[in-house]
């Protein structure tokens, strides 16, 4: 007898040239949910593979009918590779997973367990980054501790390996209209019951990671800029900052000037004048990220465009 229930479970999974151990990996994740007691389908976001990641899902499309497929037109960028995902998942519960087996596809069941429990959201936060080298786990350390403390959101180890309820789901879908999107951070924002499991991040099983040190700032801005204004605050109180420091370099200019002191102090001037000057390019800079950011949205560009598709419906 079946004692499956009703329920559909949908795991996406983002790869962007993952040739190497895709196969392996859905082999795993399909032997994992086996044992959930639910019914699931498996979507894979292409996004932009230049290796061949596609064609291998052509083919094990063919024996596997609970695989589907969704094929980017290039390569857009994790987030939007997850976005297409959620969009195309039809699950009452929805997991995303790395396509490394970074993520451990054991938690899939826990996580399941959580949902059944009433959990709308489950997080899996990680534990160590042991198998990472230093240089990686240190820039995550700092992306996650910034934006934390900026952002007034709660990334602090969390991951892209998480199950959302179908409620979250639709709301991150079509209630969020923004094209920039830091799929962490928005998890978080909607509120919902949480629940996390801690977990030991793997070393990868085949293949490199894809983050370049450009990409990971590019989500860093995107992230802060999406989630907080507090970088125009801090070059508010950083003017005011410079407004008192200079109110008593003046008063003392002025004495001197008053008592006919010479007037020195080049080097304080060229000091003052670099300073004062980088602040003001930051500010700019940081300025200009918002403004950057506004352009962005008001283009109004999809996110991400579909090259092809496998098993997924038309909507
Ligand atoms: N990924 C993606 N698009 C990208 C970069 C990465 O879909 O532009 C996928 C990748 O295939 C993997 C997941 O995102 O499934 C995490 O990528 P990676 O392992 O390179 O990053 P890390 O493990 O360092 O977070
Ligand atoms: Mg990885």
């Amino acid at each position: 007898m079946d004692t499956r229930s009703e329920n559909l479970l949908s795991i996406v999974i983002p790869a962007h040239n993952e040739s190497a151990g895709i196969e392996n990996a859905l082999a795993v994740v399909n032997n994992v949910v086996a044992s959930c007691r639910t019914q699931w389908e498996i979507i894979v976001v292409d996004d932009g593979s230049q290796d061949g990641t596609f064609d291998t899902l052509r083919q094990l499309a063919q024996t596997d009918t609970r695989l589907k497929g969704i094929r980017l037109s290039r390569n857009f960028g994790k987030e939007s590779a997850l976005l297409a995902g959620l969009k195309a998942a039809k699950g009452d519960a929805v997991i995303t997973i790395d396509a490394d087996l970074q993520h451990p596809p054991q938690l899939i069941p826990v996580m399941v367990d959580e949902w059944t429990k009433g959990a709308k959201v489950v997080d899996a936060v990680k534990r160590s980054r042991e198998n990472d080298g230093l240089f990686i786990r240190t820039r995550a350390r700092i992306f996650n501790r910034v934006l934390s403390k900026l952002g007034g959101i709660n990334v602090q180890n969390s991951s892209d390996f998480k199950l959302l309820d179908r409620k979250v789901v639709s709301t991150i879908v079509n209630e969020l209209p923004e094209r920039q999107r830091f799929y962490r951070g928005l998890s978080d924002w909607v509120g919902y019951p949480h629940v996390s499991i801690p977990f030991d991040v793997e070393g990868r099983v085949d293949g490199d990671g894809k983050w370049t040190l450009w990409r990971l700032i590019e989500l860093a801005t995107t992230a802060t800029v999406s989630f907080t204004s507090a970088p125009l605050r801090i070059v508010t109180v950083l003017g005011f900052v410079t407004l008192i420091f200079g109110f008593f370099v003046a008063t003392d200019a002025l004495v001197g000037w008053f008592q006919g002191r010479a007037v020195t102090g080049f080097a304080t001037i060229i000091i003052t004048l670099l300073i004062l000057g980088s602040f003001i390019m930051i500010s700019l800079g940081i300025v200009g990220e918002y403004i950057a950011k506004i352009y962005e949205e008001i283009k109004r560009r999809p996110p991400y465009l579909v090259e092809e598709k496998i098993r997924i419906d038309e909507d």
